[in-house]
């Protein structure tokens, strides 16, 4: 389930939001004022975080939701994690590949 961070526009409070879907998230209002005008904050983890950092943290064993991979720097990551503990490398390509992905390049290329 995610949990979204908001801030409102009218009294500037910060709240966060738990929700059982993502769709939910279209229809929030401040838990202070009641105002529906309110900004998604991006999560500054989920900003500063390296790619590095994510592939370390990535758990290939847990399931993800459907949130993760709307964050497109998420695509891919599974693959590169899985390969490197498999000790696979397959160098440049493999990011070429991944980048193609996160693009919706590699869409395109498998409608031709
Ligand atoms: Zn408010």
């Amino acid at each position: 389930m995610p949990i979204y961070e908001f801030q409102c526009k009218k009294c500037k409070k910060e709240f966060s939001q738990l929700f059982l879907n993502w769709k939910e998230a279209d229809h929030v209002t401040c838990v202070f004022c009641k105002s529906r005008d309110v900004k998604r904050l991006m999560s500054s983890f989920s900003v500063h975080q390296t790619e590095e950092s994510r592939l370390a943290e990535f758990d290939t064993s847990k399931p993800r939701g459907e949130d993760f991979y709307k964050d497109s720097r998420n695509i891919g990551l599974w693959a590169k994690k899985r390969l490197r503990e498999l000790g696979v490398d397959l160098g440049p390509k493999l990011d070429e590949i991944v980048e193609r992905g996160r693009t919706g390049k590699i869409l395109e290329d498998y409608n031709k």
